[in-house]
């Protein structure tokens, strides 16, 4: 019912997951309140905005990333082809998780993350341990260019972008790969990034947006500190 990482599963005091679509909010409440875990869950807008947690939330936030040094928050994030982000400083226990689609990536999200770990909780990206969950693939996930110019005015287009082979202005866009290339460049070790394979878009176990249209659910994708 949901997918996990060994790197990540043998830290006793920390439960991640990213949900297949058997896993409702429902049910991952019912978990994580065994756990004492409190889902929290933003409203999200494909922004750059960060929320740090202390305690759970009074009113709805808007926003695409959170961090916590608390127990007893379960940081969730919805995804249906968006690549969700777990992050965590075993030095500092400090815990993130981020919604990354494209406007979020060409908005260097994960890489403001990552400042913001080290500015707020003097974390070291040399120290974190990244995975990246399932999302749509590099054969999959066809865009405009509308998005290739978004990342080109950014400075970050290398090698992202393949051209479609029989639509002109059409592109394949490797999404895990741009964010992955944030992550280094940040000075997160390579050894250090996990990355959970399969398509979004390929694999019926997982909603895909691209796939099933309005009819598409959202994955969970979720860690917590214990
Ligand atoms: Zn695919």
């Amino acid at each position: 019912m949901h997918i996990t990482v060994p790197r990540f599963e043998k830290i006793p005091y920390v439960w991640h997951g990213f949900g297949t679509r058997e896993l409702s909010q429902e049910n991952l409440r019912v978990q994580a309140g065994k756990k004492d875990l409190d889902l929290v869950l933003l409203d999200q807008i494909h922004s750059d905005c960060i929320h740090v947690l202390a305690e759970p939330p009074e009113t709805q936030l808007r926003g695409d990333a959170m961090l916590t040094t608390s127990s007893g928050l379960l940081l969730t994030i919805k995804t249906a082809d968006c690549l969700p982000v777990l992050v965590l400083d075993e030095r500092q226990k400090l815990i993130a998780a981020v919604h990354c689609g494209w406007r979020g990536t060409s908005k260097r999200l994960l890489a403001k993350v990552v400042r913001k770990m080290s500015d707020v909780f003097d974390s070291e990206a040399a120290d974190l341990l990244v995975v990246l969950g399932p999302s749509i693939g590099p054969d999959c996930y066809e865009v405009g260019e509308d998005v290739r110019e978004c990342f080109g005015e950014a400075g970050l287009e290398k090698g992202l972008f393949r051209s479609h082979p029989q639509t002109p202005g059409k592109y394949f866009f490797d999404l895990k790969l741009a964010n992955r290339n944030q992550l280094l460049e940040c000075g997160v070790q390579v050894e250090n990034v996990f990355s959970v394979t399969g398509c979004t878009h390929c694999e019926k176990n997982l909603y895909s947006y691209r796939r099933e249209h309005l009819e598409a659910g959202r994955l969970l994708n979720f860690i917590g500190l214990l």
